[in-house]
């Protein structure tokens, strides 16, 4: 896996369609992953923000959210394939899911957002077993939420409390989990069920 590093931070050198396939590998093997989508705007606020710069450290990858990052490293001499970002994501590790029956957890949004997303995957995706969901506006210090995720066994977690609070999320609670792959995905639920 090769890396390319811009300003400090280091996206993976990948297309989209090779990123699913090794995401796919890691549910398979049941290999804990920690996924971050960073655009412009993540990579700029990590030269102001300590904390949130050692949150990624944690990240297993970091992903190339839009076309200003691919052409960021092409500025630095670098090159990346492509943007790989958490909404086209989504809907691919929905497909998939949807064909090998994997669980999913639903974190974030808004209750009626939430609902209509977790609704639509019921009609599109009947293959996929949904492991839970919880909106996005839930009390951080009550230890209720990790663990009952935790006892959901899900294959995938997907976190859409935006930036940064999705990253501090994961980021906390990682090391707790057995398994799963946790990729923030901003206001993709938003995009989906709008
Ligand atoms: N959100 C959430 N919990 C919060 C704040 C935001 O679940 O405490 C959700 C919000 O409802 C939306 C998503 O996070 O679905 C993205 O929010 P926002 O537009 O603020 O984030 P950004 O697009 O900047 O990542």
């Amino acid at each position: 896996t090769k890396f390319v590093h811009i300003l400090g931070v280091p996206f993976i050198d990948t297309t989209r369609k090779d990123f699913i396939k090794k995401l796919q590998g890691r549910i398979e093997k049941q290999e804990k992953t920690f996924v971050v989508t960073a655009n412009p705007e993540i990579v700029m606020h990590t030269l102001q923000d300590s904390e949130y710069k050692q949150i990624l450290t944690k990240a297993d990858y970091i992903t190339a959210d839009g076309i200003g990052i691919v052409k960021a490293a092409a500025i630095i001499g670098e090159s990346l394939p492509e943007r790989v970002s958490g909404y086209d994501m989504m809907m691919d590790l929905l497909e998939l899911a949807n064909e090998k029956r994997q669980r999913i957890f639903f974190l974030g949004a808004s209750e009626k957002v939430l609902g209509e997303t977790v609704r639509l995957v019921e009609e599109k995706y009947p293959g996929i077993q949904i492991a839970g969901h919880q909106n996005g506006f839930f009390d951080w210090s009550d230890p209720a939420l990790p663990q009952s995720i935790k006892d959901s066994q899900p294959d995938l977690v997907f976190v859409a409390l935006g930036f940064p609070r999705q990253e501090q999320w994961i980021g906390r609670h990682i090391d707790g989990f057995d398994k799963g792959v946790f990729i923030g995905i901003g206001g993709s639920f938003d995009v989906f069920s709008g």
